[in-house]
């Protein structure tokens, strides 16, 4: 029989949770005074849970089943996969690479979160850029699209999928970037790639992210 590798982090909590990291590594949240045994048992007991989720994390990109809102899950935000903690917090609490959510958070609240969360940081980064490209769009909306990442109405009305919350902030960047490039290109020339060049010279790398990172996206 094959034996599981796993850490032990310790601390004031009731029951033991299993979270897999970004690479792969089983960590065991136990109570303070559990003894090894019982842990040890109960990894045990999960052990096709644990192989099957380190297997997803293997192909991180590749193929991902629709999240679900309890422990042991894991979750991107803002670039990084984030461990989902379900514990007695009054509001989503974001500690280290854990996401602390609500005893009784259910998707619908989590994506409620992941859009206010994007509204708040899209407007921040729209701000700081229309004042760099001396651009003034009129309403920014969140939408719900899955592979349209924003858009600029002939009115200049800006709209971006609130899934790109999920992305690093260097790709959430390119993204309003680009769209406050069409306030004065409203089509993809050489013009328009040139002002998005001179504002973000790496913007393909941002392309890149989110040619390789689609699917990640889709799963809630
Ligand atoms: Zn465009």
């Amino acid at each position: 029989m094959q034996e599981i590798m796993y850490q032990i982090v310790r601390s004031d909590r009731k029951s033991v949770a299993l979270v897999i990291d970004n690479d792969a590594n089983l960590i065991v949240r136990a109570p303070l005074l559990m003894p090894d045994s019982t842990i040890e048992e109960f990894v045990s007991k999960k052990k096709r849970w644990i192989s099957e989720k380190q297997k997803q994390v293997a192909v991180f990109g590749e193929k991902h089943p629709p999240v679900a809102v309890k422990t042991g899950e894991s979750i991107m935000y803002l670039g990084s996969s984030y461990a989902i903690i379900k514990d007695n917090v009054e509001d989503v609490e974001v500690s280290g690479n854990e996401l602390i959510v609500p005893d009784q958070f259910v998707t619908d609240a989590l994506i409620s979160w992941f859009k206010e969360q994007a509204l708040i940081i899209i407007k921040e980064r729209v701000t700081l850029y229309a004042g760099i490209m001396g651009v003034k769009p009129e309403a920014i909306k969140l939408s719900e699209a899955k592979a349209r990442w924003g858009s600029c109405s002939a009115k200049n009305n800006l709209n971006f999928a609130w899934r790109i919350i999920m992305c690093p902030l260097s790709v959430i960047d390119y993204i309003v970037v680009h769209e406050l490039s069409h306030i004065t290109y409203k089509n993809h020339g050489a013009a328009f790639w040139a002002r998005v060049k001179t504002i973000l010279p790496s913007y393909e790398d941002a392309q890149e992210w989110l040619k390789d990172n689609r699917k990640l996206m889709d799963i809630i």
